[in-house]
C-alpha cells in the first residue's frame, strides 16, 4: 500500500459514476442497456449558442480570460439574476466557474474552518458530503419523509444546529428528488439562517425545471440580511443543455467572491473562454429551448409516474422539478428475487442492471437506501421499455 493522503483516501467513489460505468461496459459489449442514470438533459446545444461558441473560436477569443470570467458574461448572470430573481447583484459579485460543481466546491472551500458543519437535507445530491470532508468540515444529513415531499422545516433544523453549524446547503429544485421549496417554507429558512447567522449555499441549478405551475423562488431575495449570508449558485448545464461547456457561477458578496477568486486562480484559472463567450448568448438569446424540453420532461415524467406506481412493489410521488423520479423500494427490501436476496438499493440496481439490462442509481449515493433514482432525461421509447423490462422482473 502506497502512502496516500488521509483526506484523499476519505473521499467515496461516486456510485453514480460507477453504475454508468459498468452500464456503458455492458453496451460496449453489444448488450442493449436502457440508461436511466444520466443527470444530463438529451438534447443537444441550442443552435444559437453553438455558433455563439463558432464565432468565438473564430474571433480569437481562445486565450486566458480574467479568473473570475469575461464582463460581458458577468453583466448578463447579474440581468438575468436582477429580472428573473429579484436579485441585485454587481458584477463584483459573481465568479464564473467550471460548472456549478466548481462553484460549490469553491465556496466550501472559502467559508469552512476544520471542523465546521455543514447541514444538508437527506437525500443529497451525491458531491456535497464529499466536497464537505474536502474543505475538511463535517457533513451533518437531515432525515427528510417521502410523504413531507422530501422537505426540512426550521424544527429539523434547530434539532441539529450547535456552535460548529457554518453552513446549510439548500438544493431547490433538487436532485435526486425534485422537490421544489414555495416561499412560505424558504422565508423561514431564511428567518432561521439570519437569526443564527448561518451561511446559506443555494445551489438552484435546476431552476428552469419546474413543474405544474410551482416557481422557483431564490431565498437569497427576502432581505438584504439573508443576500449577505447566500451564496447563490446556477449554471448553464441543465437548463441550455450544455453539461460538456462547464460554465457555473456564484453570486454573493465581495469578501466570498474575492476569496473563491483566489482560490480559482491557483487551481484551474479561467473556465473555458469559448465556453464563457457561448453562454452570454445561452442567457441573452431566445429562451425557446427551455419551453421545449419541458414539454418533453413533463410528458415523460407524467408517464414514469404512472408507469412506477402500477408495477408490484414500486411506489413513487410525483416531482415538481428537476428530471428525477424516485421510485421507493422498501417494500422489496428482504425478498428474493431471480435468485437474489435485495437488502439494499444496491442490490436492487445491480439486480435491474444484470437480470434486466436497465441502469438506475441506487439510493445509497443520495443517502437514502429505500429509493432508487430514474432519469428521465432520456427518450420516451427508452422510457417505455425500461420500465416494461423492470415490470417483468417484478412480476
Ligand atoms: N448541483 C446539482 C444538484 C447537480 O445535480 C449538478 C449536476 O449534476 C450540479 C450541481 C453541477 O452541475 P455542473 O457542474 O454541470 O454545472
Amino acid at each position: 500500500n502506497l502512502n496516500l493522503s488521509k483526506k484523499a483516501l476519505m473521499i467515496y467513489p461516486s456510485v453514480t459514476l460507477e453504475i454508468t460505468a459498468k452500464a456503458k461496459e455492458m453496451k460496449e459489449m453489444g448488450i442493449n442497456v436502457i440508461g436511466f442514470g444520466a443527470g444530463e438533459p438529451d438534447f443537444n446545444t441550442p443552435e444559437n449558442i453553438q455558433n455563439a461558441g463558432i464565432e468565438a473560436i473564430q474571433s480569437g477569443n481562445t486565450k486566458y480570460t480574467a479568473t473570475s470570467g469575461i464582463p460581458e458574461l458577468k453583466k448578463a448572470i447579474c440581468q438575468k439574476l436582477k429580472s428573473e430573481n429579484n436579485l441585485d447583484y454587481k458584477t463584483n459579485n459573481i465568479i464564473i466557474s467550471n460548472g456549478a460543481k466548481q462553484s460549490i466546491f469553491n465556496a466550501l472551500f472559502a467559508i469552512l474552518n476544520p471542523g465546521d458543519e455543514v447541514i444538508m437535507p437527506i437525500p443529497y445530491w451525491v458531491s456535497y458530503p464529499e466536497f464537505i470532508r474536502l474543505c475538511d468540515g463535517i457533513p451533518i444529513p437531515i432525515e427528510t419523509k417521502e410523504e413531507n415531499g422530501f422537505k426540512i422545516s426550521v424544527r429539523d433544523l434547530d434539532y441539529v444546529l450547535t456552535p460548529k453549524t457554518k453552513a446549510l446547503i439548500l438544493n431547490s429544485p433538487s436532485n435526486p428528488t425534485g422537490t421544489v421549496y414555495n416561499e412560505d417554507e424558504l422565508k423561514e429558512i431564511a428567518n432561521w439562517a439570519v437569526k443564527n447567522n448561518i451561511f446559506v449555499i443555494s445551489d438552484e441549478i435546476y431552476e428552469k425545471l419546474v413543474y405544474d405551475g410551482h416557481k422557483h423562488i431564490s431565498i437569497a431575495s427576502f432581505s438584504e440580511e439573508i443576500k449577505k449570508l447566500t451564496i447563490v449558485i446556477n449554471g448553464m448545464s441543465k437548463a441550455y443543455a450544455m453539461t460538456g461547456w462547464r460554465i457555473g457561477y456564484a453570486a454573493c458578496d465581495e469578501e466570498i467572491v474575492k476569496v473563491m477568486t483566489n482560490i480559482q486562480s491557483h487551481t484551474t484559472s479561467n473556465p473555458c473562454s469559448i465556453s464563457q463567450y457561448a453562454s452570454v448568448e445561452g442567457l441573452i438569446g431566445d429562451q425557446f429551448i427551455i419551453e421545449e424540453m419541458k414539454k418533453h420532461f413533463i410528458a415523460r415524467r407524467d408517464y414514469m409516474v404512472e408507469k412506477i406506481n402500477s408495477i408490484n412493489g414500486l411506489s413513487c410521488k410525483k416531482p415538481v422539478g428537476a428530471f428525477y423520479v424516485m421510485a421507493n423500494i422498501s417494500k422489496l427490501k428482504g425478498l428474493n428475487i431471480k435468485g437474489r436476496t435485495i437488502n439494499t438499493s444496491l442490490d436492487f440496481a445491480n439486480l435491474l442492471l444484470e437480470e434486466g439490462k436497465v441502469a438506475v442509481i441506487p439510493g445509497s449515493a443520495f443517502g437514502a437506501d429505500d429509493f432508487v433514482r430514474l432519469s428521465y432525461a432520456t427518450s420516451m421509447k427508452n422510457i417505455e421499455e425500461g420500465l416494461k423490462r423492470i415490470e417483468e422482473i417484478l412480476k
